[in-house]
């Protein structure tokens, strides 16, 4: 199936990404904690998150053209849980506001075709 969000990247240039903590506890799966920043005792960031111009110091590539997550298989939990307009039937605001940040349409059902 395409994939949109590899010529997107929007979200990951527009939010905050912040996690428990123990999600970059050393061991499988883990988040890698270089890359991240404690923003409470319990919580970490992505690094490049925090402040604005906010981009995750993870993605690879230019946001609206051809991108990545240089950690996918890593990424928090924000991350696997943000849901892109229309992948599961449905629009997201979200998706649709970090989209509409970067000067970007949203997604719409064909994007998934
Ligand atoms: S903003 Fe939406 S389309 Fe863009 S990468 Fe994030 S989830 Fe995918
Ligand atoms: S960890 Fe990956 S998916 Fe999450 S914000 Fe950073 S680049 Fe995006």
């Amino acid at each position: 199936m395409h994939n949109p969000c590899l010529a997107c990247g929007a979200c990951c240039a527009t939010f905050r990404v912040s996690f428990y903590r123990g999600e970059a506890i050393p061991g499988d799966g883990a988040v890698p904690e270089e890359l991240t920043t404690p923003v409470t005792p319990f919580r970490l960031a992505m690094l490049g998150t925090t402040a604005e111009p906010v981009r995750c110091v993870a993605l690879e590539g230019e946001v609206g053209g051809r991108c990545a997550c240089a950690i996918h298989p890593l990424r928090p939990s924000p991350c696997r849980d943000f849901e892109a307009s229309w992948e599961q039937g449905q629009p997201h605001d979200r998706c649709d506001q970090a989209r509409a940040r970067h000067g970007l349409p949203p997604l719409s059902p064909a994007d998934w075709a």
